[in-house]
């Protein structure tokens, strides 16, 4: 049996489950540690019978005792604009005390620290694309700051810790993630428009749909997090897909691929509401040679299947 133990914080969301399984894949023991806030436990329970696999309902931010591990993934936090509107405490606890906790750990077993950070370090960008040089253009006191803001004082700490504690650290900055496992209603855009599309509803664009996001399939991600878990970065990396959607252009690909014969309403836009993003990712192919496969048709496609099944289940349950 491996020796070697990961704890990912925020293992049963929809990115830590499949950090979780990528974890299992290259030999270690997982722990995930989730309080089930915006996760779910159906997202690990293909795992409940691996034996190198726990999982904990435990708040992070509480002081805990997790045993001995070799690397701390921070993965915790709301991450969806509509579950961190509705959990700004808790977003903002999370991303400060649940980061210091993480930390702590890591310190005390000597272990390697990742954080899951964010694009949303860059709020509503005026430069484009966003390197990681790039210090970002935020708003500290509108209601995405509770997430922005908590991101932002994570990424602090973390290298804070490596500076004054000489912490073994990596920081991601993910760029908008999909696939299966997502919450049919965390309100994000892919399973928001996945969802209406499948129910022949008219899909929800806010604004005028020229705002731009670029889409990466999760396979992609947790292959760049894992490549970076295992370099020497400890400089933030954008990993994201640099190709580059407006949203408009988004939900006819949704309806495109789900074949649906749903029509597309505009709805206001929410505040803050970032005009355009797409990664920068030359750090990203240069220090860890990781580069994106999936273009987003063929991850709404692979990803299909599950919010097929995900639909009448969670519209049941909620
Ligand atoms: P998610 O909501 O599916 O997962 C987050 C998990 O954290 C949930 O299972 C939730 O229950 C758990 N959690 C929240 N607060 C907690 C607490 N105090 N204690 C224990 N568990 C807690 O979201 P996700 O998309 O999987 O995001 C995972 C991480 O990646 C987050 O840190 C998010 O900020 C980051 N991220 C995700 C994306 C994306 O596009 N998916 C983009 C940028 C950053
Ligand atoms: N969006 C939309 N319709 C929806 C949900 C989201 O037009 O039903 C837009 C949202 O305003 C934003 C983009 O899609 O411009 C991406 O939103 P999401 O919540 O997925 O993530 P964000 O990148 O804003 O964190």
């Amino acid at each position: 049996m491996s020796t070697r133990r990961a704890l990912v914080t925020g293992g049963a969301g929809f990115l830590g489950s499949h950090l979780c399984d990528a974890l299992l894949g290259e030999g270690y023991r997982v722990l995930a540690a989730d309080n089930l806030l915006t996760g779910r436990l159906e997202n690990v329970a293909h795992l409940r019978n691996d034996s190198r696999f726990e999982f904990t309902e435990k708040d992070v931010c509480h002081p805990a005792d997790w045993g001995e591990v070799d690397y701390v993934f921070h993965f915790a936090s709301p991450a969806s604009p509509v579950d961190y509107a509705k959990h700004g405490i808790a977003t903002l606890r999370v991303g400060s005390y649940g980061t210091f906790e993480a930390l702590e750990t890591a310190r005390r077993c000597g272990a390697k620290f990742m954080m899951a950070s964010t694009s949303e370090c860059y709020g509503d960008p005026l430069v484009h694309p966003q390197p990681e040089s790039y210090w970002g253009h935020v708003n500290p006191v509108g209601p995405r700051s509770v997430y922005d803001e908590a991101k932002r004082f994570s990424e602090a700490v973390t290298m804070a810790y490596r500076r004054y504690h000489n912490l073994d650290t990596r920081i991601v900055r993910i760029f908008n993630t999909y696939g299966p496992r997502m919450q049919v209603h965390d309100g994000r855009v892919i399973p928001n428009f996945m969802w209406q599309a499948l129910r022949g509803e008219a899909l929800t664009v806010y604004g005028d749909g020229s705002q731009t996001r670029s889409f990466c399939y999760v396979s992609d991600e947790v292959d760049g997090i894992l490549r970076l878990a295992k370099s020497d970065e400890h400089e933030p990396v954008n990993v994201g897909n640099p190709s580059e959607f407006t949203i408009l252009e988004c939900a006819r690909k949704v309806i495109a691929v789900t074949g649906s014969r749903s029509q597309i309403k505009f709805e206001t836009l929410p505040p803050d509401d970032p005009k355009q993003r797409r990664p920068d990712i030359s750090r990203a192919r240069r220090v860890l040679g990781w580069e994106p496969k999936v273009d987003l048709e063929s991850g709404l496609v692979l990803s299909l299947e599950y919010f097929r099944n995900a639909v009448p289940i969670q519209e049941i349950s909620s």
